[in-house]
């Protein structure tokens, strides 16, 4: 039994480490001529930790990451909206919450998986079914051929837009920068999001003075005078912003800057196509306000590996999937474009009153939330 994985993120090799855990060894198809994240900071809540658990690779991750006392939110001033104590919830749902660069994670998964399961520049561009194989042919002219197909292609995945043509990716309405800079972070306990009206702005440190910041503005999709923009230009942005935001960018260079608009995934109608699965963004890709893109990828690699022990077919295993994971990742998909629409909301007045709003809502009432989000039982 051959299975293919297309697609060497997040969600492709944990899925492979976790199907090599069941005596499984699947092959990565991934287009880039090396397996490199692209991106910069990470966060690996607690859900996604207690994926890497199961798969008993939480401490070669935990040894590259770096862990978070609380995640924060404030105004523009500095001023708290609301706190998140990130080390009571980690007790609470069995594993902490840690910030990583991304190249270290893809150092890590990799180092889990052999070298010759990870086949790179083998960009997928099309592929059909011939009897109960499923023929792929890539960029380069070679072809392959495989039983099952593990579709982890990420947002623009052309497995998916084959299968689901009318599924088309949704613009949030907001552009972002996001870089790893040099900056001393051993004081910092905390990740920030600082909401006001000229924008959000994150700042999330890593292990070894290292620090991830991010920024979204509203724009009009693909506004090209964003992808010039320099760091001159944000700080003429977010200058007033409270500290260390303009100490921040003053320690960015512009080439640093990664910028792209921010898009998810309209619903699918479903994941699971015969022999072929969708999984990662490829099947919910959501907008970043809930870091939960990337822990549902590794929750869907945990669960497919758990399932397809139990099930007594491949076809059987996709199906269930498809039925555990349908109604959980779309959740995260609308509830973080909500949160998206509220923390953007660049209108002084409303904005302030959306704070308002915020500071006195009931701990129940986040807390119901982080239970939903963090406390998955694998
Ligand atoms: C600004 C921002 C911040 C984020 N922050 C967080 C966070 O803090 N926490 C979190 O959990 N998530 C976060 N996310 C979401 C997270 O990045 C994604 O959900 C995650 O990377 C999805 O992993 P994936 O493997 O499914 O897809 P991808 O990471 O997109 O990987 C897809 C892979 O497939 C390859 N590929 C593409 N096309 C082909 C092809 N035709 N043939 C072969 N290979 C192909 C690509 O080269 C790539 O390696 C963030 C996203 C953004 C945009």
């Amino acid at each position: 039994m051959e299975i293919g994985i297309t697609g060497g993120g997040i969600a492709g090799l944990t899925t492979a480490i976790a199907l090599k855990r069941t005596g499984i060894q699947a092959v990565v198809y991934e287009a880039a001529p090396e397996i490199k994240a692209v991106g910069a900071g990470i966060g690996l809540a607690a859900n996604a930790m207690k994926g890497f658990q199961k798969l008993g690779i939480d401490q070669a991750i935990m040894q590259e990451g770096r862990l978070l006392d609380a995640l924060v939110i404030k105004d523009e001033r500095g001023r708290l909206i609301t706190k998140t104590d990130t080390l009571a919830s980690s007790k609470k749902y069995g594993a902490d919450n840690f910030t990583i660069h991304r190249a270290r994670l893809h150092q890590v998964l990799m180092s889990y998986l052999d070298a010759a399961a990870v086949h790179t520049n083998k960009r997928l561009l099309h592929f059909e079914r011939n009897g109960d194989k499923v023929h792929l042919h890539f960029a380069d002219g070679s072809q392959g051929s495989v039983d099952y197909l593990i579709a982890a292609d990420g947002i623009h995945s052309p497995v998916r837009q084959k299968l689901l043509p009318n599924v088309s990716t949704r613009y949030a309405g907001y552009t972002c920068w996001r870089a790893v800079i040099d900056y001393p972070t051993d004081h910092l306990r905390e990740a920030s999001e600082t909401w006001g009206p000229n924008g959000r702005f994150g700042v999330v440190p890593l292990k070894d003075n290292k620090l991830y910041w991010y920024a979204c503005v509203k724009a009009k999709e693909n506004d090209l005078q964003y992808k010039n923009y320099t760091v001159e230009d944000l700080l003429q942005n977010f200058g007033s912003y409270h500290h260390p935001i303009p100490e921040v960018l003053q320690n960015t260079k512009t080439e640093q800057l990664i910028w792209n608009d921010i898009a998810d995934l309209s619903p699918l109608p479903q994941y699971a196509f015969d022999t072929i699965l969708l999984i990662g963004d490829a099947a919910h890709a959501t907008t970043p306000n809930m870091g939960q893109g990337a822990c549902q990828a590794i929750e869907d690699a945990v669960i497919l590996a758990d399932t397809i022990k139990k099930a007594p077919s491949l076809l059987d295993a996709f199906k269930e999937f498809e039925r555990l994971r349908m109604a959980r990742t779309q959740y995260i998909v609308k509830q973080s474009r909500l949160i998206g629409e509220v923390a953007q909301l660049q209108n002084k007045l409303i904005g302030g009153l959306r704070n308002s709003l915020m500071r006195a809502l009931p701990a129940s009432a986040q807390q119901k939330q982080l239970d939903k989000v963090l406390g998955v039982e694998f």
